[in-house]
């Protein structure tokens, strides 16, 4: 496995790897790896014989009252994670090698970003659309695998994807969950003791909703049992719970499945996203 900082030094290790035949697969990250990462990492391992992941913390799609500062930096802990998931290259630019002097062009997806996390997040997508895009084409991959705890971000990459005509295969991975459900994430290590005991009532919550899904409720009355349901945990500060449809995620106006119900809270220090997803046809959320 090699650790790579320098764009100029990416691309004769990706034709290389091309010109033996191998497909390249990306998993980009922001490093503090844990194992909704390593699910990713596995993933792709599966399915591509050169697997690539980035570890970069993106000044542009942190607001300016966000954690950017503060977010956990571990390179080397990282390096050997990702080395025990059988990863190929790690590729950890600096903010100026990916920001250079005089730098101005970014990438927005229109609508998709209006509601859900965009709300509360004004530029967050248009940072992660604009650095996912500059990764997508320094690393030039054939497949690119994003977590499905971040639901709206992947629905967003795939429309920028398909919208610029990139020959890349977006993947979505299932999220991993800790034993009592709560989603795994870097931003989980901000939580408290009493926050942490407090914090898979979020999830729970969502459970709840998706039954009253499959029972045939709509996606107003779902969202409004979830609300009620985590306005019961004193700790917990709901930014928003949402029911949408899983492609276009416009409010799921209708009864019953295909919906996804998006929530987000805070919990002291960190801000909890998570999601439910409830297919048509099946009990399984
Ligand atoms: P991040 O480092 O938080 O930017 O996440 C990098 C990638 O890992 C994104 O595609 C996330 O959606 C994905 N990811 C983060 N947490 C999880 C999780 N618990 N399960 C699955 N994927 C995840």
């Amino acid at each position: 496995m090699r650790t790579v900082s320098n764009i100029s030094q990416i691309r004769p290790i990706i034709s290389s790897a091309k010109q033996r035949g191998e497909r390249v697969g990306l998993v980009p990250t922001m490093g503090a790896l844990h194992a909704g990462h390593i699910a990713l990492m596995e993933t792709a391992r599966a399915q591509d014989d050169f697997v690539a992941i980035s570890i970069f913390v993106n000044p542009t799609q942190f607001g300016p009252a966000e954690d950017y500062q503060a977010y956990p930096r571990q390179l080397e802990q990282d390096a050997r994670a990702a080395q025990q998931a059988g990863v190929d290259l790690i590729f950890a630019p600096s903010a100026e090698e990916m920001y250079g002097e005089g730098f101005a062009t970014y990438v927005e997806v229109e609508g998709l970003t209006e509601g859900l996390c965009g709300r509360y997040r004004p530029g967050h997508f248009r940072g992660v659309t604009t650095v996912v895009a500059k990764l997508l084409n320094i690393i030039q991959p054939d497949a690119a695998y994003f977590g499905e705890k971040d639901y709206q971000q992947l629905i967003v990459i795939r429309r920028m994807v398909n919208d610029l005509n990139m020959p890349i295969e977006i993947v979505g991975v299932p999220t991993v969950r800790e034993p009592d459900g709560l989603a795994i994430s870097s931003r989980n290590r901000y939580l408290s003791d009493e926050e942490r005991a407090v914090a898979p009532c979020l999830y729970q919550a969502l459970q709840a909703g998706a039954t009253r899904v499959r029972q045939g409720a709509t996606g107003a009355e779902a969202a409004e049992q979830v609300k009620e349901i985590l306005a019961k945990e004193p700790l917990l500060r709901v930014q928003y719970v949402e029911a949408v449809h899983p492609e276009t995620l416009q409010p799921a106006e209708y009864g019953g499945p295909p919906m996804v119900i998006a929530a987000a809270a805070y919990l002291g220090a960190a801000r909890l996203i998570d999601n439910i997803i409830i297919e048509e046809g099946t009990d399984d959320a």
